[in-house]
């Protein structure tokens, strides 16, 4: 725990941690069943509102407490200590409404008023935009949901996977192909007027509640519209680097930090009757042990590193930074996955048992390899800056 205070650098945020380490002390508890039964955590969410977590991102002028990244990651981590499922949901709304505060872009009264109602109602946002067609929407390929305009805004028909937090969901950013015209839309559309299809059962991060949203002739209004621009066409006024992404990494860190802490435990606990001490002081378990606390230390410390660079940065610089975020994430979800497995090893056969939680944290982390970005584009993407000044250009 010496590490969390390491990583929290002002009162205030150690002060907070507080709120949120207790918060994910109660997830924990309640972490097996809901993976179990592969429902949707509501009783989770309900104590995130009541906490006001889900207002901390909310700029100050609507009456949040406009926290940093940095902050956030650290909240973040915490609570996917307890449970991964209910840290990975609540980090798309805090994330989103953190980047939303960074760049302004969304129109200015809409997200005021999304703004006031997370701090009235405890309203909570994601963004749908993967399909079964296009795959990951990093990639680049059109949605197949269509926007068809019509007097007074469009309305929208298509079907959305992979939409985590639908359950609970007040706003839904979606994307949309515009009907006869190679431009692609983004729209915010309310959590009421969509259907959800229950489809996630997955080998990890089950609670999360990533079903599929189906959307028939849903009518948006003019001021609900976010942008609408041709493919690779990147709109001003969205991008910030894309900061705000690293809660992906920090939930893997978090539920990697919840193995590591167990298998800590275990391995200073246990003492087999073959042995005069515990495992910690086998050769092999003590280079384990080791190994993750290394892995733990570079991905956070990285992880980190950046927020702050983000935070401090001019919103041009902030942009500059995209690759680096790619490279956190990557370095955080592989460490994450190896860091499980190690804590596996540690622990032995009995890591195996469904009374322990070390196999739900197996399952969680890997989940984190189909997050964006994806290795393979976060390679390229450091590849293509490391050699850019050394390439001719092109006659
Ligand atoms: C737990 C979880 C929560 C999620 N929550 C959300 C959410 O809230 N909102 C949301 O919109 N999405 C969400 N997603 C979806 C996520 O962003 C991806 O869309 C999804 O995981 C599919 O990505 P993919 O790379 O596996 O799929 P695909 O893009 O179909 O890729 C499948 C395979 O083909 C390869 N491939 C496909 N296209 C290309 C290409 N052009 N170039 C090179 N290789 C290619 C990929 O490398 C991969 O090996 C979530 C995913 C998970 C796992």
């Amino acid at each position: 725990m010496e590490l969390d205070h390491y990583f929290a650098v002002s009162d205030d945020m150690r002060k907070r941690l507080e709120v949120t380490r207790e918060l994910a002390a109660t997830f924990a508890g309640r972490a097996k069943h809901y993976d179990e039964t592969n429902q949707f955590p509501h009783e989770n969410i309900e104590d995130l509102k009541r906490s006001g977590y889900v207002s901390w991102t909310v700029p100050r002028q609507f009456g949040g407490l406009e926290i940093s990244l940095r902050e956030m990651l650290m909240h973040q981590e915490q609570l996917a200590r307890g449970d991964g499922s209910t840290a990975l949901a609540i980090g798309w709304h805090v994330g989103m409404i953190l980047n939303l505060r960074s760049t302004g872009a969304f129109p200015d009264p809409l997200f005021q008023t999304i703004c006031e109602s997370v701090v009235r109602d405890g309203a909570l946002i994601n963004s749908c935009a993967s399909e079964p067609a296009t795959g990951s929407p990093s990639r680049g390929g059109r949605p197949e949901t269509t926007a068809v305009r019509v007097a007074g805004g469009y309305r929208i028909t298509g079907r959305k996977t992979f939409s985590t937090l639908s359950p609970a969901l007040t706003w839904i950013m979606v994307t949309a192909g515009i009907d006869g015209d190679e431009r692609v839309g983004q729209f915010v559309v309310r959590g009421e007027d969509v259907e959800i299809v229950e489809t996630w059962n997955v080998l990890g991060m089950r609670a999360t509640g990533s079903h599929d949203i189906v959307l028939k002739d849903v009518f948006v209004p003019e001021d609900r519209i976010v942008a609408i621009a041709k493919p690779g066409e990147k709109t001003e006024r969205n991008n910030d680097g894309g900061g705000w992404m690293l809660h992906i990494p920090a939930c893997y860190l978090g539920v990697s930090l919840a193995a590591r802490d167990f298998a800590m435990q275990y391995a200073a606990t246990y003492q087999p009757n073959s042995l005069p001490h515990p495992i910690a002081d086998v050769p092999h378990v003590e280079q384990k042990l080791g190994e993750m606390e290394l892995k733990l230390l570079a991905a956070r410390t990285l992880m980190y590193d950046l927020a702050t660079r983000w935070d401090e940065a001019s919103l041009a610089d902030r942009a500059s930074l995209r690759p680096k975020f790619g490279a956190a994430k990557t370095l955080a979800t592989n460490a994450a996955n190896e860091v499980v497995d190690l804590a596996m090893r540690v622990v032995g056969g009995r890591s195996l048992s469904k009374d322990l939680p070390l196999e739900r944290y197996y399952r969680d982390v890997r989940a984190g390899l189909h997050n964006p970005p994806m290795d393979d584009v976060v390679y390229r993407m450091l590849a293509k800056e490391g050699t850019a000044p050394y390439r001719k250009p092109r006659a």
